[in-house]
């Protein structure tokens, strides 16, 4: 389906919809959700305020102390505040009202119990948004950054999400399809009156203007190695031989003993993920069993882990003991990760030095070893300097604007794809109805990260991703 203002026809608007808001689990405090016409009324039948007034009595954004009275019997169920937003001044432009009592499981499901037996329905995951978004209170880059905000394990991650919430990537992408949409007037203008056509610097002036587009276009596609590690984080594998200290360098990365340190080769099979925080971004470290030349069967296992953990990895930590010579499992090792982004770290720092760096340097020529040990935890910072710069090589610098989604990648290689045929049958003096379809068709995909156009299963599938109460 395509067209604005983006309300999905099968969107059923007309029902209350509710939802415990806070995690589940105990804490200080429990929100439910109510959004919807009815939410109003369905809150005036479980909440008695202490003023003893009527709940229809309450002006919107006040807050309003009480006690939940389940309706059935008279009882009173917790004390409660309770906050009205009244549409379109609410998080989802509809009625919303909120309700925080203390925050147990079992209080918390009977106040929503009583919520659903006064005639709302749960909110499926991520609803409360896409009601949002439906209501045109956020658009759908937006929308993501929510969820983005909710998931940021990192201040880079926020400060992006943020952003992209405050409206800073769809300020950029109306403008671009803003720009296209004056181009795509252009080629009308001249399919209209064909007997006028484009002139020749009619012509000229459109290439010049899409190829300004699509330098904006490539630009953003360039931020999106960035904008990925922000918001995801960057894939560390630690690899080494058994023995090396790959679970002691984790345990002293992670400042816990959560991989097992063992004296024993290759005891460590399973591929670990721990995220790490490392200054303003986080990384994702891959923990993995050691290469060997010769694997016994129990340990292919771990060595396939590891190759594939290579495999995914953005950064390699190579280690390599300090303490011993260099063997076959460390040459079988830097073959494994030649055409890898590696940090050589060298370990055992505190024990006499018997490696020679010589083969590391010719192999590695990129990083110098960065020499630290796991159990006194000498270099430590020097290492977490190293991850931190690695992680943002090659990115550009400075506070522009990242895209951190595959989704509008992908929609802004396709919008570029389309540009670049309608260059060519430009440059191949083909009608302009030719050229026109394939502005079109690039307004389309860059429509999409906003919202302004979607095919039928697009938020089904961004709002799938959100939690209940969102
Ligand atoms: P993995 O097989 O690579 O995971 O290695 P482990 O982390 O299990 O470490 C193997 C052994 O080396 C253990 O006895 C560790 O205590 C020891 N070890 C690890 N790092 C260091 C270090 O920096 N200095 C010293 N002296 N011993 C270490």
């Amino acid at each position: 389906m395509t067209g604005t203002p983006p309300a999905n026809a099968r969107d059923r608007m007309d029902d209350t919809i509710t939802a415990i808001a806070t995690p589940a689990g105990e804490g200080g405090i429990s929100v439910a959700r109510i959004s919807g016409a009815k939410a109003l009324d369905i809150a005036g039948k479980i909440f008695r305020p202490a003023s003893g007034k009527s709940v229809a009595e309450t002006s919107p954004m006040r807050v309003r102390f009480g006690e939940i009275i389940d309706p059935a019997n008279g009882e009173c169920v917790d004390e409660a505040l309770l906050v009205w937003f009244k549409a379109p001044k609410s998080y989802t432009g509809e009625h919303i009202v909120e309700i925080s009592v203390h925050g147990g499981a079992h209080v918390s499901a009977r106040i929503l119990q009583l919520i659903l037996s006064q005639g709302a329905r749960l909110a499926k995951p991520g609803e409360f948004t896409r009601r949002a978004f439906t209501n045109g209170r956020l658009d759908l880059a937006q929308a993501e950054a929510v969820a983005d905000i909710i998931c940021a394990a990192s201040d880079k991650a926020l400060q992006s999400a943020l952003g992209q919430l405050k409206g800073r990537l769809s300020e950029k992408i109306n403008s671009l399809y803003g720009r296209l949409l004056g181009i795509l007037a252009q080629l009308e203008a001249a399919i209209d009156f064909p007997e006028e056509g484009l002139s020749f610097p009619e012509r000229e002036k459109t290439v010049e203007a899409v190829a300004e587009i699509d330098k904006d276009l490539l630009t953003l596609i360039d931020s999106f190695k960035q904008g990925k590690i922000f918001r995801e984080g960057a894939k560390t594998a630690l690899v080494g031989k058994p023995n090396v200290g790959k679970s002691s360098l984790l345990n002293a990365l992670l400042g816990e003993d959560r991989a097992i340190v063992t004296e024993y080769p290759g005891t460590t099979r399973d591929v670990l993920e721990e995220r790490l925080k490392v200054r303003d971004i986080h990384i994702n470290i891959l923990d993995t069993a050691g290469l060997r030349s010769h694997p016994e069967t129990i340990e292919k296992e771990g060595i396939k882990r590891t190759k594939a953990a290579i495999a995914q990895a953005d950064i390699v930590l190579v280690i390599f003991d300090g303490s011993r010579p260099l063997d076959d499992n460390d040459t079988l090792l830097i073959a494994a990760v030649a055409e890898k982004s590696c940090l050589v770290v060298v370990n055992k720092n505190d024990l006499p030095a018997k490696l020679d760096l010589e083969p590391l340097k010719k192999n590695f020529p990129d990083s110098a070893p960065i020499h630290i040990s796991a159990t006194t935890l000498i270099g430590m910072e020097a290492l977490l300097d190293a991850i931190h710069a690695r992680a943002l090589d090659g990115t550009h610098s400075g506070e522009g604007l990242v895209i951190t989604r595959e989704r509008h990648r992908n929609l802004l290689v396709q919008a570029r794809a389309s540009l670049e045929r309608m260059q060519e049958s430009l440059a191949n003096n083909l009608s302009e109805d030719i050229a026109a379809i394939d502005i079109q068709s690039a307004m389309d995909s860059i429509g999409e990260i906003t919202g302004k156009n979607f095919a039928d299963d697009l938020l089904d599938r961004v709002f799938a991703e959100f939690c209940i109460g969102k």
